[in-house]
C-alpha cells in the first residue's frame, strides 16, 4: 500500500494519523495531514490529537484497527 504523506509539509504519515484524518474529516478524504498540520487546521494541539487517537482505539473504532 502506498504511504500517505501530508499535503502541507510532505511528512510521511503513520497509519494512526491517516485513520484520524478519516475519522475527523470524513472517510472519503483524500488530502491527508500529519498530526502537526492537522492540529493547526483544527486549532488543536498534537498532544490532544494523540489523546483522541488513544480514545478512538479504546472505543474499538474500526478505522484504528
Ligand atoms: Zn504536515
Amino acid at each position: 500500500m502506498e504511504k500517505q504523506s501530508c499535503i502541507y509539509c510532505s511528512a510521511g504519515l503513520e497509519k494512526d494519523a491517516v485513520a484520524l484524518n478519516k475519522k475527523l474529516l470524513g472517510r472519503s478524504v483524500l488530502d491527508f495531514m500529519c498530526l502537526s498540520c492537522l492540529a493547526k487546521h483544527l486549532s488543536s494541539s498534537e498532544d490532544d490529537l494523540k489523546v483522541r487517537i488513544k480514545e478512538f482505539k479504546e472505543r474499538g473504532c474500526k478505522l484504528f484497527a
